[in-house]
């Protein structure tokens, strides 16, 4: 259901007079959570003493173990195994101790693993692979989402936590499928009699043999986990609310719940490049997926799970906050362990941090973003990349698409492909100037119809690769999904080419270059009547010795850009993958190409001029418009050092006027010359990690 994203909510901050007014609420108010992920030993811990320093760390609440793996609290339940350590009610004195100190408590459950406890009592109720072994480690159980632990004995320990405790939120660790354990190792996917038998059930057909899609029961298994998956969040969503329905349910983004936990963690196997952009692409995320929910990012504090003492520098947890609030998220630090932490360099950064999002929380939260430009986010492409031809440039493809935007400076938030079938959608997608699909192959038909209304209703949809020549379940399709395409009858792709694009002296705006590189992939199709072609495809030439790299063949192969109207709007379609080559090479060409394009079909709420690796982002709330400066010269590869400040930066901000301040400087912002496009020009004080400007909107 949507919910008005800019209602001016009640002040937060108040402390314990807040607890008893609008508790089902208190996540829509800005908060600040600290995780403590409690270690067994951790029992001796003194309750009021963490709550007091939670509270001078400028939480506004405290994530704390109850129970799941292992319970923090007395629990009558004979295979819920208590933590060996504790003495008396360590979950009930923290509530208490929080309560004192005006924090919120979310209850931590891990409801994904027993101990071997449960495992000898009922070893059917877990994950076994297909060779029969369990899922172990360290002495815990992977519980299978369709037996007996996860379908009724984690939810007797959850209705024994929730009847007990009067918490204001709950956490649920690693739900869902896990067969890669923390160690990284790939277990296998459960074949137990529960999964074959609810799997047979389900599709009358065995469980695949494999995951990926040489096995031709795969495809059946993606949608056999999503449903499954939602199915036990929804039994635990249901379970909390008939016993509490104030406890807030923390979901992650794939399931029922009240707002949304997602976490942003380094895994030091992922490949290279450095990926710094994990919390905003989070956070758009969260956005799109949310529908008015409120969202946070957890900053994990440590590199990865093998070195949980190992912290990240305070310069990134800077960063990541200041994508995160850019991107209209919530606040969320976890910690392995408590605040006496091996590393203390990122603690106090991170409580400076804390004090300023408490003064300036109205802000922050509650807005909208004024973004006329999406990023489509598809689970289901992604899910099914490997049934198709280019699927190895997916993910690239999307982060190329990413950073083009975002490196452009194009305000953008993403449209996600489990909001296609909503009731509303035409109204969701109508806030879009226009829509980017980065080689979005994998697609239904009932995606490709929203599109094509969108279109048809004044939209501009710009695609690339293979985009829509696939159906949801990775089966290629005879002609493209959308109807407004401008190119029909898909010929069978073209890997490998070393060329160029040639550029035309009145093809868009390219005074000084002349050729666009192409390495990879080309799509042939026939362009459909109508549609206007740009950019010549260039056969392949010579590169070697130097004395014979000359063109030698200038005749066209292909366009490099074909747009057709449909309706009221139009889709662009580039049949290579631009986003890809940007991801890899960072040319300027292929990013201003693709902004060039966008930029022909919108008018930007802001425009920034002035050098620098800046992200910028806006928002609205009532009677301001909030611009959002990242400064991302700190991140040079995998290291996050202090960032230079970035001065000197000039923006211009449309519907805008009078005099505004800089949350982060403080200093007053006062609004310039309007421009004959109606941007009013400001100066920019120094960006350090983050600023944020608070500028009054122009009364219509
Ligand atoms: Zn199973």
């Amino acid at each position: 259901m949507m919910k008005s994203g800019g209602t001016i909510l009640p002040r937060l901050d108040e402390g314990i007079r807040t607890l008893a007014t609008d508790k089902q609420m208190w996540w829509e108010q800005p908060y600040r959570i600290v995780q403590t992920n409690l270690r067994l030993i951790d029992a001796s811990l003194d309750p009021a003493s963490l709550a007091r320093q939670a509270r001078d760390f400028g939480a506004s609440a405290i994530t704390f173990n109850v129970g799941g793996i292992y319970a923090f609290y007395p629990t009558e339940l004979p295979l819920h195994a208590r933590n060996p350590y504790i003495t008396g009610d360590l979950t009930g004195e923290m509530l208490a101790a929080a309560r004192r100190e005006g924090l919120r408590m979310v209850g931590r459950f891990d409801l994904s693993k027993g101990t071997k406890l449960a495992y000898d009592a009922h070893p059917e109720w877990f994950v076994h692979n297909r060779a029969g072994e369990p899922q172990e480690y360290n002495g815990t159980y992977q519980a299978c989402v369709n037996g007996g632990w996860a379908k009724d004995y984690a939810l007797q320990i959850l209705r024994e936590g929730i009847s007990r405790y009067d918490l204001d939120g709950a956490f649920f660790n690693m739900t869902g499928y896990q067969p890669v354990d923390y160690s990284g190792r790939n277990r296998g996917m459960c074949h137990c009699a529960n999964c074959q038998s609810a799997f047979a059930g389900m599709f009358g057909r065995e469980l695949p043999e494999r995951e990926d899609f040489s096995d031709p029961a795969y495809a059946d298994y993606i949608l056999f986990k999503r449903r499954t998956s939602q199915a036990a969040a929804q039994n635990i969503y249901d379970t909390v609310k008939q016993l509490r329905p104030s406890t807030g349910i923390m979901g992650n983004g794939k399931g029922a719940c009240d707002f949304m936990r997602l976490e942003i963690q380094r895994a030091v196997s992922r490949p290279a490049p450095e990926w710094p952009h994990q919390p905003g692409e989070l956070a758009r995320w969260g956005a799109a997926i949310g529908r008015g929910r409120a969202y946070s990012c957890a900053s994990t504090n440590f590199l990865d799970y093998q070195w949980r003492y190992a912290s990240e520098t305070s310069h990134n947890h800077m960063l990541r906050f200041g994508q995160q609030i850019a991107n209209g998220a919530q606040i969320d630090y976890y910690l392995l362990g408590l605040f006496d932490q091996p590393n203390r360099e990122p603690l106090e950064p991170v409580h400076r941090f804390m004090e300023w999002h408490k003064a300036n929380g109205e802000h922050l939260t509650g807005t909208r973003s004024a973004a006329r430009v999406a990023l489509y986010h598809s689970r289901t492409a992604d899910l099914h990349a490997g049934a198709t031809a280019s699927g190895k440039t997916r993910n690239q493809c999307f982060r190329g698409a990413y950073r083009l935007l975002l490196e452009a400076r194009i305000p953008f938030d993403f449209v996600s492909d489990e909001q296609m079938e909503d009731a509303d959608i035409a109204e969701q997608l109508a806030r879009y100037d226009v829509i980017v699909l980065p080689n979005t192959a994998c697609m239904s038909d009932a995606e490709a119809a929203a599109f094509d209304a969108y279109v048809a209703a004044g939209g501009t949809v710009i695609a690339t690769g293979e985009t829509g020549l696939y159906d949801d379940r990775g089966n290629r399709r005879g002609e493209f999904a959308l109807a407004s395409f401008p190119a029909g009858a898909p010929r069978e792709a073209i890997a490998g080419l070393e060329t160029y694009f040639a550029i035309g002296e009145a093809e868009l705006d390219f005074p000084e270059t002349r050729l666009a590189h192409l390495d990879g992939w080309y799509f042939p199709a026939a362009a459909k009547p109508g549609a206007e072609a740009m950019l010549s495809l260039m056969p392949v030439q010579q590169y070697g010795p130097p004395e014979l790299c000359f063109p030698q063949d200038l005749a066209s192969a292909g366009p490099g850009v074909l747009t057709r109207a449909h309706g009221e709007g139009r889709v662009v379609w580039l049949p290579w993958l631009p986003e890809w080559l940007y991801f890899r090479d960072g040319l300027a060409e292929h990013r201003d190409l693709l902004a060039q394009l966008i930029k022909r079909a919108t008018r930007a709420p802001i425009k920034l001029e002035g050098a620098g690796a800046i992200e910028v982002t806006v928002r609205d709330k009532g009677d301001c418009r909030m611009v959002h400066l990242v400064n991302y010269a700190g991140q040079r590869g995998s290291a996050y050092e202090e960032p230079p400040a970035i001065a000197g930066l000039r923006l211009g901000v449309r519907d805008v006027s009078g005099t505004g301040k800089a949350l982060v400087s403080g200093a007053e912002i006062a609004s310039g010359s309007v421009d004959a496009e109606g941007y009013c020009w400001i100066d920019v004080p120094p960006v350090k990690y983050f600023e944020v400007l608070v500028l009054p909107r122009a009364k219509a």
